[in-house]
């Protein structure tokens, strides 16, 4: 048995003398986390795979960025026992970061604070469908990101959530990615950047054929909804592995891929299946009461993270089950 900090061995000699002592969070669990092949791996080199919830857009005045606060992370760790959260931070539509920099930094700061003091991972991703079409302001982003967390191991960066599937990864998202992974890397040497691809990032195919090369700690977006997206992106992802690059999936869906439709369950499970058995990373789309299939909660919900299950919707409840079994098993 390893342990990767002190706070963990003194959990581990508390454990064998049966005393209540204090419990290892994930970070202290994990430490930093990098890349090796195509597997993201842990402090002490072990692969890793981490589950929990994704917040919806968090764009100023479309209501989601209410449950961007400490409660609802604490929430989702304690309860949900989510090892990872991503803030899908709004940038070039109404109320996102373009428009509003300040209040979408504010929610930025307000998360990432939380899951530090929850001991947990946490993405900050940059959710835009167009952005190669304006990279200064990613490149400003990130390097507010960057010089305030670069230290903090917890903090993964996401620089482009989905390319549209009519942009080009050779022409178009390469080049921008390679801008920001070496804005990111000037100020930050090691943390995870996870790079989004071509087709609502599902051709992982095209950039592990052609991956940016010379850069550490970089893996590739994988995205998909059950409902709609089935075998034959699972090949596609394999494909991408056996190439040699990392891949996370920073979003998927139960429902179909407009994020609305009922649970497909016999779908989700093999998508479970296919993430376990590669060691692959999640966060479930979304964390939110809007009125459709993908939201966790029902319409209405309070954003205080204190939910019994009737605040739960069929996705809610299902993906709550999940996550909260996927780290437990990890964990044994
Ligand atoms: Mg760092």
């Amino acid at each position: 048995m390893k342990f990767n900090s002190i706070s963990s061995f003194i959990a581990a000699i508390g454990l064998l003398l049966g005393v209540q002592t204090y419990a290892a969070n994930t970070l202290e669990l994990h430490g930093a986390l990098s890349v090796k092949g195509n597997q993201i791996v842990d402090a002490s080199g072990k692969p890793t795979s981490f589950a929990g919830p994704s917040l919806f857009w968090s764009n100023t005045g479309w209501g989601a960025d209410r449950y961007y606060n400490a409660e609802v992370v604490e929430s989702v760790v304690k309860n949900w026992n989510a090892t990872i959260i991503r803030a899908a931070i709004g940038a070039d539509k109404n109320g996102g970061y373009l428009a509003d920099p300040e209040g979408n930094f504010k929610k930025v700061t307000t998360v990432v604070d939380a899951a530090i003091a929850q001991g947990i991972y946490v993405i900050v991703d940059w959710h835009s469908h167009d952005a190669e079409k304006h990279p200064e302001a990613a490149l400003e982003f990130f390097t507010r990101v960057a010089t305030k967390y670069g230290d903090k191991p917890n903090v993964i960066y996401e620089i482009y959530n989905e390319p549209l599937n009519n942009t080009d990864w050779a022409t178009q998202i390469k080049p921008y990615a390679e801008k920001l992974v070496a804005k990111i890397r000037s100020i930050d040497p090691d943390n995870l950047i996870i790079v989004g691809t071509q087709t609502w990032s599902q051709d992982v195919d095209k950039a592990a054929e052609d991956p940016i090369k010379n850069v550490s700690n970089l893996a590739y977006t994988l995205h998909f909804y059950a409902g709609t997206h089935k075998q034959d992106l699972r090949d596609k992802a394999k494909k991408a592995l056996d190439k040699g690059i990392a891949l996370m999936v920073t979003e998927w869906g139960t429902v179909n891929a407009n994020g609305d439709g009922a649970v497909d369950k016999e779908e989700t499970q093999r998508w479970l299946d296919f993430m376990r058995e590669h060691n692959l990373s999640h966060c479930n789309w979304a964390l939110n009461d809007k009125k459709e299939g993908a939201s966790h909660l029902i319409n209405g919900t309070k954003p205080d993270g204190n939910w019994t299950d009737k605040d739960f919707t069929e996705s809610g409840l299902y993906v709550k089950n999940v996550i909260q079994n996927w780290n437990q098993a990890k964990l044994q």
